[in-house]
């Protein structure tokens, strides 16, 4: 029996709890002693029961010498029972747990709770218990008691129990994966001891002790990971190193609308320099909304294109495909850069596009493009827009026959410099800091319920003066961050309700992740043409979508989203030559909410807002887990600079001899595939 023994091999674990273990995301002994409590309940102060006292939350050792059930008018039972040691005794009280008349009986029992008084009495009321075995310490009274994440019918009580006994009872290999130098410059309890400390630890030093090891270990493994992950994607032989000439590039730069920024010139720089090597380029390119990455993409593409190889040029949605498509052909065509564009209908498309048989520079289509490898002739460049759920296994895919093209991934999200070095540590990082000269501030204000009606007037005044347009996002139901039918469901209620009620003299469209791919081109099309006044849509709809006519941003329930989402929302609007507003909606905004979205009227850089939340929160909670893809952390914190920077160094180090660490080689195996890669 060892860590990676699945849970249904243990005895103590039937069917029943081997479905409720699996959705905690305990598998493994592995996963059960990695499902670390959240909290401790004191309950290590033991007293004699002559020596209680009102208020203190205390550990009691003794004999149920009497309990009866009784029976309220209710119907409710309630179990009242007297506690006896040698020093008195102590009057116990439990509602609506009849079982316990039997159970408890005459049993030598630990309980734990805090003292109250009934008039004059001392009693315990509904105190935790546990008989007590002759000769066995107590395990849910008289120490620091783990407290557990539970899911239905799965109590942190049991989960405690079967922890108890793996650690216990079990003859279990727990083998010590972190080099030794680690752990003993950082006076580390070892794997099992620091299971032992986290779980049950005697006093707190010992779980904070057990705690810290754990957090190295997250991050370490992490970094490690990607480190790895970074020296496997440079073993690839690259498809071709696609120099570029200065001149060259300097046609490409003059023929824009526009001068460069300084952040746009300088990663460009970098990605040039990238694609000259022959190890296949693997970039993030950062920038907040409106930024600029796409004519960044464009010079690589153009580079591609003076190579005489093919991009391919992929986009999260159709509708951003599309987009692309028309931004593109008017940056590159005039260029000869010839561009074709592959969308859902894969059908129509068969016979134009087989097999490198249409003349295409570059091919432009949703994430699918991926499956199409055989349209291209000799794959040399990949822009990826707007994801980094494309993760390690995708970029895989891409491989062909030993040659890997480089791969430019772009995203809007802020991610702070030293969390993208660890999450993405086996890419490399461009961040467009800087945004276009003559960009307009957003004005943005929090509007609370009493305002709500007032907000509404001043949204139809202004659309009618100005002829301009506005989205309304409505909130996502599930905490998933993911769109489901009643996420749906809540954005089409709404949308009636704001059609019939509030804007009926309007023309309102709707758009939610639910609708067909055609259905959402229209209702965008109609927007962008001004058919539809207010659009109505769920907040994960069409990331990064243009429409300069669309002037106001309405955010409902504004408190739950994180702040850099709130932004990049934001950057729907402000887009044209009109002021633009963002109203943050709330019915019940608390103060340390308001607090939160008052940096939204003062600060209007993404990663800015994003270094606000991830002081508070983690990065899953600021741009959910799904939608991301980010890894959740058990124990570490993104916020932990300090720890980071230091497991950085030490996974730097350890990488260029992990050989000498099989446990840890093998570990990492492991961990590569669960813990990075989103469902
Ligand atoms: P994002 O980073 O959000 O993908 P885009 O690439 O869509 O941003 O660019 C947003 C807008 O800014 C586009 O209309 C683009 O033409 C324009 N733009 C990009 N770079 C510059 C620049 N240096 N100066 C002025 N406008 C620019
Ligand atoms: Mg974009």
């Amino acid at each position: 029996m060892d860590l990676l023994t699945p849970v249904e091999n243990l005895l103590m674990v039937g069917p029943a709890y081997t479905k409720r273990l699996k959705k905690l995301g305990v598998k493994t002994i592995k996963d059960f002693l990695y499902h670390f409590p959240f909290r401790y309940l004191d309950y290590s102060l033991t007293s004699p029961i002559s020596k209680l006292q009102p208020g203190e939350v205390v550990s009691i050792k003794g004999k149920i010498v009497t309990i009866k059930n009784r029976y309220t008018r209710q119907g409710k039972t309630v179990q009242k029972g007297l506690v006896q040691d040698q020093t008195g005794t102590v009057e116990i009280i439990w509602f609506n747990q009849p079982f316990l008349v039997k159970a408890l009986s005459n049993r030598e029992v630990g309980l734990a709770g805090k003292v109250e008084l009934a008039g004059r009495k001392k009693v315990l009321i509904s105190p935790d218990y546990e008989v007590l075995e002759y000769g066995k310490a107590p395990v849910h009274t008289g120490r620091l008691v783990p407290v557990y994440h539970e899911t239905y019918r799965l109590s942190s009580k049991w989960i405690r129990s079967k922890v108890l006994a793996i650690l216990e009872g079990l003859s279990l290999k727990i083998d010590e994966f972190l080099p030794s130098k680690i752990i003993k410059s950082n006076h580390f309890p070892e794997l099992k001891v620091a299971f032992e400390q986290i779980h049950f630890p005697k006093n707190k030093q010992e779980a904070i002790n057990a705690k810290k090891r754990f957090a190295f270990e997250e991050l370490f493994l992490l970094q490690l990971a990607a480190l790895k992950r970074k020296r496997e994607w440079q073993k690839n032989k690259s498809a071709f190193s696609l120099p570029a000439e200065a001149k060259k590039i300097s046609i490409f730069k003059q023929s824009l609308p526009f001068q460069l920024t300084g952040a746009q010139k300088r990663a460009i720089k970098e990605i040039l320099a990238d694609l000259n090597r022959s190890t296949p380029m693997n970039r993030l390119l950062e920038g907040d909304v409106g930024s600029g990455k796409t004519v960044v993409a464009a010079a690589a593409i153009f580079a591609a294109y003076l190579n005489d190889v093919q991009a391919a040029f992929m986009a999260p949605t159709e509708i951003l495909a599309r987009q692309h498509f028309t931004t593109l052909k008017q940056l590159l065509e005039p260029l000869g850069v010839k561009i074709s564009l592959l969308t859902g209908n894969y059908q129509k498309n068969k016979n134009r596009l087989k097999t490198g048989r249409e003349k295409f520079d570059l091919l432009i289509g949703t994430h699918a493009l991926i499956y199409q490898r055989a349209k291209f002739k000799d794959l040399g460049l990949v822009i990826i827009d707007e994801q980094h759920r494309f993760g390690v296994e995708q970029r895989a895919k891409l491989i062909h026959q030993g040659r890997a093209p480089h791969v430019l991934t772009m995203t809007a999200t802020p991610i702070p410099r030293t969390i993208a070095l660890t999450l993405y540590g086996d890419l490399d990082l461009s961040v467009l800091d800087e945004m276009p000269i003559g960009r307009q501030t957003i004005k943005t204000w929090l509007v609370p319920a009493q305002k709500r009606k007032a907000a509404y007037q001043w949204i139809r005044k202004e659309l009618k003066e100005n002829q301009t347009q506005a989205f309304i996002i409505c909130p996502l139901i599930e905490e998933s961050n993911c769109e489901t039918l009643q996420t749906v469901k809540a954005a089409l209620t709404e949308f009636e309700n704001l059609q019939k009620n509030v804007f009926p003299k309007l023309r309102l469209g709707l758009l939610h992740g639910k609708l067909k791919s055609e259905q959402k081109i229209k209702v965008l099309r109609a927007f962008q043409k001004q058919k539809i006044d207010i659009l109505v849509t769920t907040p994960v709809v069409e990331v990064g979508i243009d429409i300069p006519n669309a002037t106001i941003m309405v955010i409902e329930d504004a408190d739950r989203f994180g702040l850099a989402q709130l932004h990049q929302l934001r950057g729907r609007v402000g887009r044209g030559s009109h002021q633009s507003y963002c109203l943050l909606f709330n019915n019940h905004f608390g103060e340390k909410g308001m607090n939160r979205l008052r940096a939204m009227q003062k600060i209007n850089i993404g990663m800015k807002l994003a270094e606000i939340d991830f002081k508070i929160r983690g990065p899953g909670e600021i741009y959910g887990h799904q939608q991301h893809g980010f890894p959740e952390l058990k124990v570490a914190s993104f916020a932990d600079r300090t720890l980071i920077e230091k497991t950085r160094k030490e996974a730097a180090e350890i990488i260029n001899q992990i050989n000498r660490y099989p446990r840890l080689q093998e570990r990492l195996k492991n961990y590569t595939m669960r813990n990075i890669e989103p469902n």
